[in-house]
């Protein structure tokens, strides 16, 4: 486990996606969103909102990431 020092959950109802938990990009590939910070693998769209799939609620993506250190900090700030 990589990424000890961040806790990945929903802001609304906390969930914790587990590494088999995958989402859908309009372009039809299946992965699971938080490998990529949001970027589809297979057309490079990046989804700055991320839909939770227990409360259906989409957050932007970084308040997902609950940070414990600011490792994640420079990959999710655009430039
Ligand atoms: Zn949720
Ligand atoms: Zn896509």
């Amino acid at each position: 486990m990589a990424s000890a020092t961040v806790n990945i959950a929903c802001p609304q109802c906390k969930w914790q996606p587990a590494a088999k938990a995958y989402w859908q990009c309009s372009c039809g590939c299946r992965w699971n969103t938080f490998d990529t910070v949001g970027v589809c693998p297979d057309c490079q769209h990046r989804w700055l909102d991320t839909q939770c799939l227990v409360c259906h609620t989409f957050s932007p993506h970084e308040d997902w990431y609950h940070h414990t250190g600011g490792l994640l900090g420079s990959l999710l700030s655009p430039r």
